[in-house]
């Protein structure tokens, strides 16, 4: 553990999931009962605040002696003996000089002092193999959520929550934290979870916001206001940084800059290759906010909308109504590139449409995608007909997430079958020629690929679910994420088969995972003959500039070879080598 008191330089690794750098302090929110305002003491007020905890502390024993009594009062013993344990908390003396000293040598208010030296006794206390302690945390946080409330009457009003730009370090985040952040104020994010494919990350690149995660058991070591780089490239986390390394940062930064405008400067230019192959480069997006960003960066259309993120905010799905809005704003603003709404795919790591009665014990392998949009057939046709309706005013397309049967497509499509029906007959304009697309993201789809390709208008691999899928490692587990390799032969494989059984029935492949937005993968990507790639907004104009560079007989030479490959990292390494010689000052 770093000792706040020395300030010495400390450097924690993680895992890198949004590129970019950050200076700035440290806003700390670890798991359990909430943090309060951080703010900084001058030495002449330690005493102060160390009293301030005093008080607290003795007016929450006070509380819960009170408490004790009147549970006394009405029942037995038994229940009553809960508050004793947590009055005997509270008179811990190692926690009460601990806070007390966390007061002085942090210099920190004493609410925040108090919640730090807590968090690091939970957090210690949760890594305790033995059920019946790990259990007493939740006790504790009750005991320390109650004294933090003992606080508030004198809490000092000149603090409100991080005002100034900070990194935001948290055990986890869910895509929604991420989502509504103040993008502001929070120049980059750490978490102790999560992985580079976890919506919380992807979200992250589309925001353009920097971010580490899986920084595993590092948070607990965090001082709040503690200056900090952030480094998303690298994945490093740097705390006290010295003057040298600031400097070396600040450099970097602008180099990054410098490129970044080089490449920004083409990015209306075609996207083909040098031997005149075309590719669509088009973005991923989740909300509407996106879409300023998404037309700044010369994407040719959005390539997957993720209207699940509809979801943030609201308890249920909005309305047919208030969809066909959005949708229809979507497709106005991209005219005249096409949009491909894709219907929900809620569950897995994202929202559920619905509360589950029950938590899923897999839910990567339950119910998310067109499972519940087919076991849900209003909801579905709401969205169905949103987005027919949408499809007047722009070019629009519908694609169906985590298809694994052709049952799915065919009942998929029967649904767009019966909309389009009704539409017709209430006289609502929509496009009777919406393509119908599919995901390719289940090992199964894109084994029968052959059987689909007949049925539908283009395929969309999602790489993302694909490859967790087929080498069985969870896309958010920080644990496997060196399993989980997109260059895998087995996931080159399902890739090009995909693509192969597509062009054997005339119609077109993208690929939407974040692979795509990979630049050191493009040459890959090509040669194995992707003809769109949906990336995040920030990746467009760095794709475009991979594609412009490379020759479409280099790539699919290169990936004949890396076909043959048996290791992951050996086509990588191919990749690589062609990305480098046509365009290494991407990659660096
Ligand atoms: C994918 O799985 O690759 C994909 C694009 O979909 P999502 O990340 O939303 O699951
Ligand atoms: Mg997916």
């Amino acid at each position: 553990m770093d000792d706040p008191s020395e300030k010495i330089e400390t450097v924690y690794e993680g895992i890198p999931a949004s590129p970019g750098i950050a200076i700035a302090p440290l806003h700390v929110i670890a798991r359990g009962f909430s943090a309060p305002d951080v703010y900084e003491i001058a030495e002449a007020e330690v005493e102060h605040e160390q009293d301030r905890f005093r008080v607290a502390l003795e007016a929450t024993k006070r509380q819960l002696v009170e408490l004790q009594g009147r549970l006394e009062d009405l029942s037995g013993d038994n229940e009553s003996g809960i508050f004793e344990a947590h009055v005997m908390m509270l008179e811990d003396r190692s926690l009460v000089e601990r806070v007390l000293a966390a007061i002085a040598s942090r210099q920190q208010n004493a609410e925040y002092a108090f919640y730090a030296v807590m968090q690091n006794f939970l957090e210690a206390m949760r890594r305790i193999p033995d059920p019946y302690l790990r259990e007493r945390t939740a006790d504790l946080e009750d005991v320390a959520q109650r004294l933090l409330r003992n606080f508030s009457a004198d809490a000092d009003s000149r603090h409100g929550g991080p005002d100034g730009r900070h990194i935001l370090v948290a055990y986890d985040l869910a895509p929604s934290d991420t989502a509504s952040m103040n993008r502001g104020l929070v120049l980059g994010f750490a978490t102790e979870q999560g992985s580079v494919n976890s919506h919380t990350a992807i979200l992250a690149r589309a925001f353009g916001v920097p971010a580490i995660v899986g920084l595993e058991g590092a948070v607990i070591d965090m001082t709040a206001l503690a200056p900090a780089i952030l480094d998303g490239y690298t994945g490093k986390l740097i705390l006290y940084p010295t003057e040298e390394t600031l400097a070396r940062y600040r450099q970097l930064g602008d180099e990054k800059e410098r490129v970044r405008s080089l490449v920004d400067a083409k990015r209306a230019d075609a996207t083909e290759t040098i031997d005149g192959r075309p590719l669509t480069v088009s973005a991923n997006i989740e909300v509407v906010e996106e879409l300023p960003l998404v037309k700044r960066s010369g994407a040719k259309g959005v390539g997957l909308y993720r209207t699940e993120f509809l979801l943030l905010g609201s308890e249920e799905i909005p309305d047919e109504k208030f969809q066909f809005e959005t949708y229809s704003r979507v497709a106005t603003e991209m005219s005249p590139h096409m949009v491909i709404i894709r219907t929900l795919d809620a569950g897995g790591d994202k929202l559920p449409v619905e509360p589950l009665t029950e938590p899923e014990p897999n839910p990567f392998l339950g119910w998310r995608g067109i499972r519940v949009s087919l076991a849900r057939p209003t909801m579905f046709r709401e969205q169905i007909r949103a987005v027919l309706r949408a499809s007047a005013k722009g070019k629009v397309a519908v694609m169906f997430p985590m298809i694994s049967a052709l049952s799915e497509v065919r009942r998929g499509k029967e649904m767009v079958l019966r909309c389009m029906d009704e539409l017709d007959k209430e006289g609502i304009p929509f496009d009777s020629n919406l393509p119908v697309g599919v995901m390719i993201e289940v090992p199964a789809a894109a084994l029968c690929a052959d059987f689909i390709a007949p049925e539908v208008d283009f395929f969309s691999i999602g790489t993302n679910d694909l490859i967790q899928y087929t080498v069985a490692a969870d896309r958010v587990n920080p644990h496997v994420a060196d399993l989980y390799r997109p260059t895998h032969p087995a996931v080159l494989r399902l890739i090009k088969r995909t693509i192969d059984a597509a062009s054997d029935n005339g119609i077109w492949t993208g690929i939407c995972g974040e692979m795509a937005g990979d630049v050191r993968l493009t040459p890959l990507l090509i040669g194995l003959g992707a003809e769109e790639l949906s990336v995040g907004p920030q990746q467009v104009s760095r794709v475009g500039h991979a594609i412009r560079s490379l020759s479409y007989a280099e790539c699919a030479a290169m990936s004949d070879e890396a076909l043959k490959h048996p290791r992951s990292q050996g086509v990588l390494e191919l990749s690589m080598e062609l990305a480098r010689k046509r365009y290494g000052e991407l990659l660096d």
